[in-house]
């Protein structure tokens, strides 16, 4: 049994990880038996959850969707806000039944939760039906600890990171677009972010080992890639091989993927190097993820951001002149702890001048371990909800102007699958990363198509095919 400790997850050593292969085990025990996979969170955790799907295919178990039909249920958890773990829990209560009535069911919870001490503790105490916890430095040992499983729980979870796995037997959940890690973990330490104690410390896959997966994908076909990581523009700096994000980017860009995606960015390694690849090349799309969390140089100093309001704007605006169209979205937090009404005029200001694509906006809610957590939350909840309201209205008013802006053109949309706006329709994305319903067959699904968009909503747009060779 292995329980994490925060304090031993603050730790940063200078020691290179061990690069190794996947143990990618492979065993017909449970041949004919059937797993339910939940994840909750982040694109990493999508990703991950799809390492996950290839070790337990690989053990011959088949993916179901029917809870009541499952032999092995596996929670694949978030640590990042509080309704995420609520959830969690909730939804071990009501499983609980499932594991009286089939006693051999195997219940594992894995994933960011159990990186932190009280979560892991309480499942130990008031959860023994859950057989097997895993963090996340540990997700590639599942298939072995499955093998392994008895009446007795298993809990292994540790604090420090360990080696970065190549070769990992993914089961991607698209053929047309696919998540590519280029590091792992974080260093930053925002304040309010529990990510740097539940990742460990910032590991960048070796530059050949990515161009490697991404040859291949483009090789199976697929038509984008998103390069994921929890603060791309800072690969690199711990490998000390010469390059960074912007070498990377271009090498990818040289591969000839018609797509290429990366998420997410933190404005303080932002650099033009970086801006003039992603001009230079048609294939790496022209959208960032911005996150700004707060437009208050007080507030942002409190979070630890390592950026001032005016350095957002200048950043933003050296976006906009170097790609031009880009489109660019955001995170905003409200209510950090001291947010005065000034504070939050702030962000105002900063949206106004903005006027991002989107964003993701959150009430402040402490996480546990972070250096947040010891400052009072004294914003009251009324304060914050009306905050995030007002921030909201402005931000889909925004949204929707920049919809309105595509009405009547003809842009480029990669189909990724059926709407749920129709049975006559598919769904995909533009350049700029905008949601759009189609009316078209399921037969344009992984194509990347010509379409005229003819009404726009906040949050998405409507179109329909066209024919047309050469489009602007
Ligand atoms: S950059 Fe900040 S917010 Fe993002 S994962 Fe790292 S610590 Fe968390």
């Amino acid at each position: 049994m292995n329980l994490p400790d925060l304090q031993e997850a603050k730790k940063r050593s200078n020691a290179k990880p061990t690069i190794k292969d996947a143990l990618n085990l492979k065993s017909s025990k449970f041949k004919g038996q059937k797993f339910f996979l939940k994840t909750y969170g982040c694109q990493m955790n999508v990703h991950d959850s799809e390492e996950i799907k290839g070790i337990l295919n690989n053990l011959n178990l088949t993916e179901t969707l029917n809870l009541n039909e499952a032999d092995v249920i596996v929670l694949n958890t978030c640590a990042i806000r509080e309704n995420a773990h609520d959830k969690v829990f909730g939804f071990l209560g009501r499983i609980k039944h499932l594991k009286r009535e089939k006693p051999n069911l195997i219940v594992c919870v894995g994933g960011c939760m159990p990186q932190q001490t009280s979560v892991a503790k309480l499942l130990q105490e008031k959860y023994p039906f859950v057989n097997i916890v895993f963090g996340t430095h540990n997700i590639n040992k599942l298939g072995e600890m499955l093998l392994n499983v008895n009446e007795k729980q298993n809990i292994e979870v540790y604090s420090i990171e360990g080696d970065v796995y190549e070769n990992i037997d993914y089961k991607r959940d698209s053929k047309y677009s696919a998540w590519v890690n280029i590091m792992y973990g974080c260093d930053k330490f925002c304040t309010y972010c529990i990510v740097p104690y539940t990742r460990g410390k910032q590991r960048s896959r070796l530059m050949a080992d990515i161009l490697k997966e991404i040859t291949n994908l483009k090789l199976d076909g697929y038509k984008e890639i998103t390069l994921l990581g929890q603060n791309v523009n800072a690969y690199g700096k711990d490998l000390s091989e010469g390059y960074d994000f912007a070498n990377l980017l271009e090498e990818v860009a040289k591969i000839g993927i018609p797509r290429i995606r990366f998420v997410t960015s933190h404005p303080w390694d932002f650099t033009p190097e970086m801006l003039n690849v992603i001009a230079k090349y048609p294939n790496i799309m022209p959208y960032i993820h911005l996150p700004l969390q707060s437009g208050s140089t007080k507030i942002l100093r409190l979070m630890g951001r390592r950026y001032t309001k005016e350095e957002y704007l200048d950043l933003y605006n050296r976006i906009k002149e170097t790609i031009p169209g880009c489109s660019i979205t955001t995170d905003i937090i409200v209510g950090f702890p001291n947010e005065t009404e000034e504070d939050f005029n702030e962000t105002l200001d900063v949206v106004k001048k903005c006027v991002f694509d989107g964003a993701y906006t959150f009430i402040y809610s402490p996480r546990e371990g972070t250096p947040a957590a010891l400052i009072k939350d004294n914003i009251p909840l009324e304060i914050k909800e009306k905050r995030l309201q007002t921030l909201n209205n402005i931000i889909n008013e925004h949204s929707l102007k920049h919809n309105e802006e595509y009405l009547n053109k003809i842009v480029k949309v990669l189909i990724t699958g059926p709407s749920e706006k129709g049975e006559n329709k598919v769904c995909g994305y533009t350049e700029t990363m905008k949601l759009v319903n189609v009316i078209a067959p399921n037969s344009t699904i992984g194509e990347i198509v010509n379409v005229k968009i003819t009404e726009a909503k906040s949050f998405s747009l409507d179109g329909e095919i066209v024919i047309f060779e050469n489009i602007c």
